[in-house]
């Protein structure tokens, strides 16, 4: 192939990074651990969606039942939501929909890729204002570089990935003020926050943008749902942009299913941060390992540079796969360990203990 072949954007493009998965124990991706299969509640509706289920006729492409149900879990118009393969696909959707090549976008860092993935295949610009130390957000840098660059969108996860530091609901609010320009807010991990949703500011901020997912809290990670919430006129421009059949029938089927089974999906999300409380309790008494707090249902944790490879390659021994931050100047020696059951949290406590016993 001949490189000229390439646009401009790909010919340069960092993508993102998939890690291949051989360990039994994979806690590197913040996926659910539970099968909501499981529920027999749940399991009954997707033996009735199966039974129900026609391939051969095209998806509703707005997925309307999708909608209402998620309406109804949100407490907002069916008409203010937009759904997707995976929060990924509406990210990608909302830069198309946005963004023109050489606008700038502002993401606080670290934070998740997907956003200058995606800004920088339209040949966007990324402005990155760096987190506070511990891993606070720099409030006040991210007003002033609003008010004064006026970014065409900026980016706030929240809480964020991989520092699972949460900001609230009343600097978001700040921030949709100050910005003559949109706002995305990634909630991903909201359900885990136990905080105020910035959802129902929809209603007043025509320039936010919420992106939930269904990977995370719902356990939905394969099925791949996400959505966004917005003003009824964002809706309406990204929907314009995105596949006509994005969602396919059965992921919208099984998605709204569960949804309505939310009653018995989210009560497990208690154990999760219960856990997460416990496993970040035992990683503080680890001398030699810094571990940060975290809204969401992994722990970002640090050790010297310089026990990274030993400390990864221990795990994997153990049948354990980690996610690791390789050559980020502002993770050193870090790594971002999703919260499991007890059983799994101890294995990959006692590798950790092991290494930093030796180092
Ligand atoms: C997991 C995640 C998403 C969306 O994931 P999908 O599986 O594509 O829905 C979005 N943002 C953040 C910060 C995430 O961690």
């Amino acid at each position: 192939m001949k490189t000229e072949w390439l646009r401009r954007e790909v010919t340069q493009f960092a993508p993102y990074v998939v890690a291949p998965v051989h360990e039994t124990h994979v806690i590197n991706a913040n996926e659910n651990y539970a099968n909501v299969l499981d529920i027999p509640e749940v399991r009954a509706a997707a033996e009735e969606i199966l039974a129900g289920f026609r391939p051969q006729v095209y998806p509703d492409p707005m997925a309307n039942g999708l909608r209402t149900a998620l309406a109804d879990y949100l407490d907002v118009q069916p008409e203010q939501l937009l759904a997707g393969n995976g929060g990924d696909e509406m990210i990608s959707y909302t830069l198309h929909t946005f963004l023109n090549e050489g606008d700038t976008i502002l993401v606080h860092a670290p934070t998740f890729d997907m956003y200058e993935v995606g800004a920088s295949l339209i040949g966007a610009k990324v402005e990155h204002l760096p987190d506070l130390p511990g891993f606070r957000r720099d409030q006040e840098g991210i007003l002033r570089t609003i008010r004064e660059k006026q970014p065409k969108m900026t980016f706030l996860c929240n809480p964020n990935n991989p520092t699972g530091e949460l900001l609230p609901a009343s600097f978001i609010e700040e921030c949709l003020k100050a910005a003559d320009n949109l706002v995305f807010v990634d909630e991903a991990y909201m359900e885990f926050a136990g905080a105020e949703s910035v959802v129902p500011l929809i209603d007043r901020y025509p320039n936010l943008i919420v992106l939930r997912t269904l990977s995370k809290a719902f356990g939905l990670a394969g099925l791949r749902c996400g959505y966004i919430a917005a003003d009824k006129d964002i809706i309406t421009e990204v929907a314009k942009v995105k596949n006509p059949y994005n969602l396919n029938s059965l992921t919208q089927a099984l998605a709204a299913a569960v949804v309505r089974c939310r009653d018995k999906i989210l009560p497990t999300r208690d154990g999760i941060v219960a856990e997460r409380e416990r496993l970040y309790e035992a990683l503080k008494q680890i001398p030699g390992v810094t571990v940060w707090p975290s809204r969401t249902n992994f722990l970002l944790m640090q050790v010297d540079e310089s026990l990274s490879d030993t400390l990864f390659d221990a795990w994997k021994q153990a049948d354990i796969l980690v996610k690791r931050y390789q050559g980020r100047a502002l993770l050193p020696g870090a790594f971002r360990l999703t919260v499991t059951t007890a059983e799994v949290d101890d294995a990959a406590l006692c590798v950790l203990k092991g290494v930093m016993a030796r180092a």
